[in-house]
């Protein structure tokens, strides 16, 4: 009896046992599902603009690095170090530009084994830019929908489960790109056509868009490029500042030089108005307020540059 009292005992105790490790085990269950519910998919941007609309379409759901933040340095002269693989390590989703314009990630996501796990989204693949293009192509009016759709749909497919979130914040997105366009369409219907010039070509697919007459494109691209602009392209670009032929100088605050400074210095001397652009989008403002902090900036100048030549081109 006593025997039978102990088997009975340690099959109480057995099945205890048994319990706890039952329990346990729904736990770790438990514990797993609520992580895969919660892992945020890990996004890197080689570019923080493009890390700004993974943000807004992701949410919390998406934990974004932007490799290029800075915008006291110049991104045409960056080089990618250690940390930067390590950051794109564990990306599932990857975004950047192309273009040449971070010849570094492609490098990076050609070195790297983890390519067959993750989507990569290039800008310039998305609008048929290339190589030898313009590459600043957040500048362009019809980057950030093809992006931001892009990036939706690699959302959805990583996590389908808020299918619909995605879809509500992509078409929040889109919308509240509408006061740029009606901003571009508005200053082309007042500048088109009217004379400008820039530092270097960061704002040109924008001047474009509204219509200006970019001046001085070999000096730009020099500056962009980090080799010397001729003698000629210098002249060229002095004589416009000093008679006035430009009714505006874009100057780009983030890609400087004695050179460009120096120019800058002409504008002010010469009386031609002159607004500030960055490459990289600065803390404190999203894609949208940057894009529209600029646009009122150079609605300012050429509304100054036009009362200062007194004509309409
Ligand atoms: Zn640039």
């Amino acid at each position: 009896m006593k025997k039978l009292s102990l088997k009975w005992h340690d099959a109480r105790r057995a099945l205890s046992l048994s319990k706890y490790l039952v329990a346990g085990a729904a736990v770790l269950a438990l514990g797993q599902t609520a992580f895969a519910q919660t892992a945020k998919i890990q996004v890197v941007a080689a570019e923080n603009f493009y890390g700004d609309v993974a943000h807004q379409l992701g949410g919390d759901r998406v934990d974004v690095t932007s490799i290029l933040s800075n915008p006291d340095e110049d991104p045409h002269l960056f080089e990618a170090s250690p940390k930067t693989a390590r950051a794109l390590q564990h990306a599932s989703l990857v975004v950047y530009n192309g273009a040449d314009y971070d010849p570094w990630m492609a490098k990076l996501l050609n070195a790297s084994k983890n390519n067959a796990k993750r989507t990569i989204i290039v800008a310039a693949d998305l609008i048929g830019k290339k190589s030898g293009d313009n590459p600043h192509l957040w500048y362009d009016p019809a980057t950030m929908p093809a992006v931001a759709r892009a990036v939706a749909t690699a959302l959805e497919t990583a996590d389908p489960a808020n299918k619909t979130a995605y879809d509500a914040n992509l078409a929040k997105f889109l919308d509240s790109l509408k006061p740029i366009d009606a901003k571009v369409a508005e200053l082309h219907g007042r500048y088109a056509g009217v004379p400008v010039t820039a530092t270097e070509p960061v704002f040109g697919y924008m001047s474009d868009a509204i219509g200006l007459a970019m001046r001085n494109m070999r000096f730009q691209l020099a500056t962009m490029n980090d080799t010397e602009a001729s003698a000629s392209d210098i002249a060229a670009f002095e004589k416009d500042l000093r008679e006035k032929r430009v009714h505006v100088l874009i100057y780009n605050s983030q890609a400087t030089e004695a050179l460009t400074k120096r120019m800058l210095k002409l504008a002010q001397q010469s009386h031609v108005p002159t607004m500030s652009v960055t490459e990289t989008e600065p803390a404190g403002k999203n894609y949208q307020v940057w894009m529209l902090s600029q646009l009122d900036a150079l609605s300012a100048a050429l509304a100054a540059g036009q009362a200062n030549t007194g004509t309409t081109q």
